[in-house]
C-alpha cells in the first residue's frame, strides 16, 4: 500500500433515510414480508432479544422448540422475562415436526408466544417452518423465528407461513455483514408489544422505538446515526443475490449439503450427523466423529493439509463428536466443498482412520452437486 491511497471505507456521502429504507424494503422483499420490517444496528442476537423482550411479559407462556443452542438461548430471555416456558427439544440428529409442537399446544392451551429457529448452523438441522406456522396459527400464539442461517439459503415465505417476528441477519447464506440485522414485525406483534407494559422503551433493545421514532414518521428521519458500512455492504449482498437470483443461491447451498452428505459416505470414517437429508441445513454439514476418535483432531488435522476450509469443531459439549462444514455464503460453491472433503480425507489418514480414495470420494460429491443443479 503506497502513503497516498485513499481509504475507502472513509469519507462517504452520508447514508440518509431514504438510503436506509430502501435497504429494508431490500430486505423485506428477500424475507417475502410485506409487514413493518426494522433494521437494528446491531449483530442478531438483538433483534432476537428485542423480540423476546417486546412481546413477553410475565403471565405469558412461551412454547420454546430447541433444536440448537439459539433455541437454549431464548429459553433464558423468555424466563427472565418472566414467562412459563414449556420447551419441546428435538435431538440434534433431525428436525421437530408439526406433532410435537401441535401436542405441546394442546397441553398448554395458555401458550401465547412460541419460539422457534428455522435452520440451526451449529447443530445442522432445519425445521419445516410451512407446517409448524400452520399449528401454531390455528392455535393463536405469536410465532418468532431465528432465519438468521436459512435466509437465502433455503425458501423463507415469512408472511405465507405467518411468521409474526423473523430475525435475519447478513452473515450467514447473504455473504454480507454481521453488523445489522432484520426482524419484520406482523400487525398482530405491534399490537401485542404496544399492549405489553414491560416492553424495553428508550432502549437499545426497543422494537417500539424503532416504530414511533422511524416508522409512525414514514420513515423520514433516522433516530440516531446508522451503522453505515454494515448497511451498504448489507445492500451489496441484497442486490447481488438478486442478479444471481435468489434461487440459484438457494440451489448452490442445497447442492453443497447434498454433494457434502454423498461425499461423506463414500468416504466413509464420519457420518452425517442429521440422518435424514430433509432434516439438514442447506447451510452446514455436521458430522459425526468415529468412535474413539476427537473431532477436533479431525479438524486439526483437516486443516493441517488446508488451512482454508471451512471447517470446525462442534461447539460446547458437542466438541469432542461433532464436525461442521460450513457451506454457506460464497462457501456455497462446488471448489468449496470438495477442498472440505479433501482435507478430512487427508486429515482422517493422517490419524489412521481408513477411509476411502480422494478421487472416488470426488467424483461421488462432484456428480451428487450436478444433480441437485440439474433438478
Ligand atoms: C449464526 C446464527 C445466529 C447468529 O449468531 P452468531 O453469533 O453471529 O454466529 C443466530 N441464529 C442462528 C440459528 C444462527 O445459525
Amino acid at each position: 500500500m503506497t502513503a497516498n491511497t485513499a481509504p475507502d471505507l472513509l469519507d462517504l456521502a452520508p447514508l440518509g433515510a431514504d438510503d436506509f429504507a430502501r435497504v429494508e424494503d431490500k430486505i423485506a422483499a428477500l424475507m417475502r414480508t410485506r409487514e413493518t420490517v426494522v433494521t437494528m444496528q446491531g449483530e442478531a442476537l438483538l433483534p432476537l432479544e428485542a423480540s423476546i423482550r417486546s412481546a413477553v411479559r410475565p403471565g405469558s407462556t412461551a412454547l420454546n422448540v430447541v433444536t440448537g443452542p439459539y433455541g437454549e438461548t431464548f429459553g433464558g430471555w423468555l424466563r427472565s422475562c418472566g414467562a412459563d416456558v414449556v420447551t419441546v427439544s428435538a435431538p440434534f440428529s433431525g428436525a421437530v415436526g408439526p406433532d410435537a409442537i401441535a401436542e405441546a399446544l394442546r397441553a398448554h392451551p395458555e401458550i401465547d408466544f412460541v419460539s422457534l429457529v428455522h435452520a440451526e448452523a451449529a447443530t445442522g438441522n432445519t425445521n419445516p417452518v410451512a407446517e409448524i406456522g400452520r399449528v401454531v396459527r390455528e392455535h393463536g400464539a405469536l410465532l418468532m423465528l431465528d432465519a438468521v442461517a436459512s435466509v437465502a439459503a433455503e425458501p423463507l415465505l415469512t408472511d405465507e407461513w405467518g411468521v409474526d417476528l423473523c430475525v435475519i441477519g447478513g452473515q450467514k447464506a447473504m455473504a454480507g455483514p454481521a453488523g445489522v440485522s432484520t426482524v419484520s414485525v406482523s400487525a398482530r406483534a405491534w399490537e401485542r408489544i404496544e399492549a405489553n407494559e414491560q416492553a424495553p422503551r428508550r432502549s437499545y433493545l426497543s422494537l417500539l422505538d424503532w416504530k414511533e421514532r422511524w416508522l409512525d414518521g414514514g420513515r423520514a428521519v433516522l433516530p440516531h446515526a446508522p451503522a453505515q458500512l454494515e448497511m451498504l455492504a448489507l445492500e451489496q449482498a441484497a442486490d447481488r443475490i438478486e442478479a444471481d437470483g435468489l434461487d440459484t443461491v438457494i440451489t448452490r447451498h442445497r447442492a453443497a449439503r447434498g454433494a457434502t452428505r454423498t461425499g461423506i459416505r463414500a468416504l466413509g470414517g464420519l457420518t452425517p450427523y442429521v440422518t435424514l437429508r430433509a432434516h439438514a441445513a442447506p447451510v452446514a454439514t455436521t458430522l459425526r466423529a468415529p468412535d474413539g476418535v476427537d473431532a477436533r483432531e479431525i479438524v486439526a488435522a483437516a486443516l493441517a493439509a488446508d488451512g482454508s476450509v471451512p471447517l470446525q469443531a462442534g461447539g460446547g459439549a458437542l466438541a469432542k463428536e461433532m464436525i461442521r462444514v460450513n457451506h454457506y455464503g460464497r462457501a456455497a460453491s462446488r471448489d468449496t466443498v470438495l477442498a472440505s472433503l479433501t482435507a478430512l480425507a487427508a486429515g482422517l489418514r493422517t490419524l489412521g482412520v481408513a477411509v476411502a480414495d480422494t478421487d472416488e470420494v470426488l467424483e461421488a460429491a462432484g456428480a451428487e452437486w450436478d444433480v441437485v443443479v440439474s433438478e
